[in-house]
């Protein structure tokens, strides 16, 4: 049996700037490319619904990518090591590629099949491609690891590889037969019931070419206004790239070199570009920090916050977080938002999430596992980072007693309430002045908006000064402690 390179596609849903299929080709033996999809190994924790609809759509691109260069994409379900033992053997494989990890499950895996497959002699090589640095790149100058952004993404930022991207192989070696593949409709990735991703997948292109266009369209303006407009939620002013890139349909070095090369060209675009690569420089601190203290996933990077009496379990008050019906007309577009398009405008997650854990005292385990299972993004260590930032106890986090004023948010980042009409539709005709505070609008100014407070709108589910108070308490007891 000729041996192969098998080439095994997780993070990395593309074929751009792929370092492990590059080389695999450059093997010269035929190339198997496999998706394993696996609900099994240790540590592993399950794709959320928006993300498994994500993950069909991205399969089923990346499958047709693969075949219009004559190759094809192995479908296997199970453990990873499990699976791809086997594959090795049937295939008689003299290789195994793939792109690094760094969630504490990634490394479990690769540890694993690592050692699987060293006892079979079969070579084992990681790529990296995920991140624009391997987080054991990024040292102070002590050599310890970094937990403020600032000075990490100063170091940081040298560091990149600002060479070219490798663009798409023309052409894929086959094997002279293919192992057996599951079908991708076997995974049970379709969304139950089915019509609730309608709006989400009218919304996205999930895919290589999706991320390759949106990445065009971003470059082409918006990246223009990015640092003004970035924080204004009615006005799409941000790239829209992160569940590309929290599937790899697109490198992060590739949006890294296509924004500088914009910026070299117009100088219009050097301000948002370079601010717009900042808020890459926050996913690599994410991962570094998750890969450095994979603890985080649960425990509060501040220790002090292990005491801390957060409200936990099923609640009234958190499913009308979860559905958009808390009366703060900014929260409730926000999470009506997530829940259209599978997706939330950043300054948006801001305040809905610290809405939830100050102002409803509810743990950030809470809102982090209900943003896993809706963003068609949710990439494990940006989500639980930046929950902690907002619920105060992350490694560089917002101080705890900054608590977001849903209103007074609102009223400066939405002033006209644009975002809030658009997503919550029964408030379509309040008057700007009080669109983002309904319950302060006098009687005939709620009959004129056709809103009736409590029938066609929640009343608010919360007093602000109390829950405030109560915040600040809860802070105090653990300053105590
Ligand atoms: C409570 C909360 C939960 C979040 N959960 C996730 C998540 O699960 N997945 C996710 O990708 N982002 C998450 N973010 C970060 C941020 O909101 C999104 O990355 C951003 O809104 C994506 O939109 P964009 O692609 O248009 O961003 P752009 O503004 O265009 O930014 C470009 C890219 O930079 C990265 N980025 C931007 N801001 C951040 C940030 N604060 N932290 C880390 N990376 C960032 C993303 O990869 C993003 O795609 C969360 C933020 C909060 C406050």
């Amino acid at each position: 049996m000729a041996s192969a390179t098998i080439v095994l596609f997780s993070n990395a849903l593309r074929l751009a700037d792929n370092a492990a299929l590059l080389a695999a080709i450059e093997s010269g033996d035929p190339v198997i490319p496999v998706y394993i999809f696996d609900e099994q190994s240790p540590k592993i924790r399950p794709l959320g619904a928006a993300s498994k609809w994500w993950l069909l759509q991205s399969l089923m691109a990346l499958r047709d990518d693969l075949r219009t260069r004559g190759s094809d994409l192995v479908i296997r379900c199970g453990n990873t090591t499990d699976c791809i033992a086997e594959l090795v053997a049937e295939v008689g494989a003299a290789r195994v590629f793939l792109t690094r990890g760094y969630t504490p499950a990634a490394v479990a895996t690769e540890q694993s099949l690592h050692e699987i497959l060293e006892k079979k002699n079969v070579q084992c090589r990681r790529f990296g491609g995920y991140l624009l640095l391997e987080p054991e790149m990024v040292r102070t100058k002590t050599g310890t690891k970094y937990t403020v952004f600032t000075p990490f993404w100063r170091t940081a930022s040298d560091l990149i590889d600002t060479t070219e991207p490798q663009p798409a192989p023309s052409n894929i070696l086959a094997p002279e037969s293919w192992p057996t593949s599951d079908d991708i409709g076997s995974l049970g990735l379709e969304p139950k019931p089915a019509h609730w991703a309608a709006p989400i997948a009218v919304h996205w292109h999930p895919g290589e070419a999706g991320a390759h266009e949106r990445l065009a369209d971003f470059l082409d303006g918006p990246v223009q206004t990015y640092k003004q407009a970035r924080d204004f939620p009615a006005t799409d002013a941000t790239s829209s790239l992160s569940p590309h890139l929290a599937f790899g349909e697109i490198s992060p070095r590739t949006l890294w070199f296509e924004t500088r090369k914009h910026m070299a060209a117009d100088e219009a675009v050097s301000t948002g570009g370079a601010h717009f690569l900042r808020e890459l420089g926050w996913r690599e601190f994410s991962a570094h920090l998750l890969f450095h203290f994979p603890d985080m996933q649960t425990q509060p990077m501040r220790k002090q916050f292990s005491k801390f009496p957060w409200r936990e379990g099923d609640s009234d008050l958190v499913r009308a977080w979860q559905k958009g019906q808390t009366g703060f007309p900014i929260v409730d577009a926000g999470m009506r938002q997530l829940w259209q398009l599978g997706w939330m405008h950043n300054r948006v997650r801001m305040i809905v999430a610290s809405f939830l854990v100050k102002d409803l005292l509810w743990h950030w385990h809470e809102g982090e596992a209900w943003f896993w299972d809706t963003l068609v993004d949710a990439d494990f260590a940006n989500n639980i980072a930046s929950w902690q930032w907002v619920a105060g106890c992350g490694a560089d986090a917002s101080p705890y007693f900054r608590i977001f004023n849903p209103t007074t948010q609102g009223e400066k980042f939405d002033k006209a309430g644009e975002y809030v009409r658009r997503f919550v539709p029964e408030l379509a005709t309040m008057p700007d002045k009080y669109i983002h505070c309904p319950v302060s609008a006098p009687e005939r100014v709620l009959k004129m908006a056709d809103v009736k407070l409590g029938e066609t709108y929640p009343v608010p589910i919360i007093d602000r000064q109390q829950a405030r108070a109560a915040a600040l308490a809860a802070l105090a007891s653990i300053k105590k402690t």
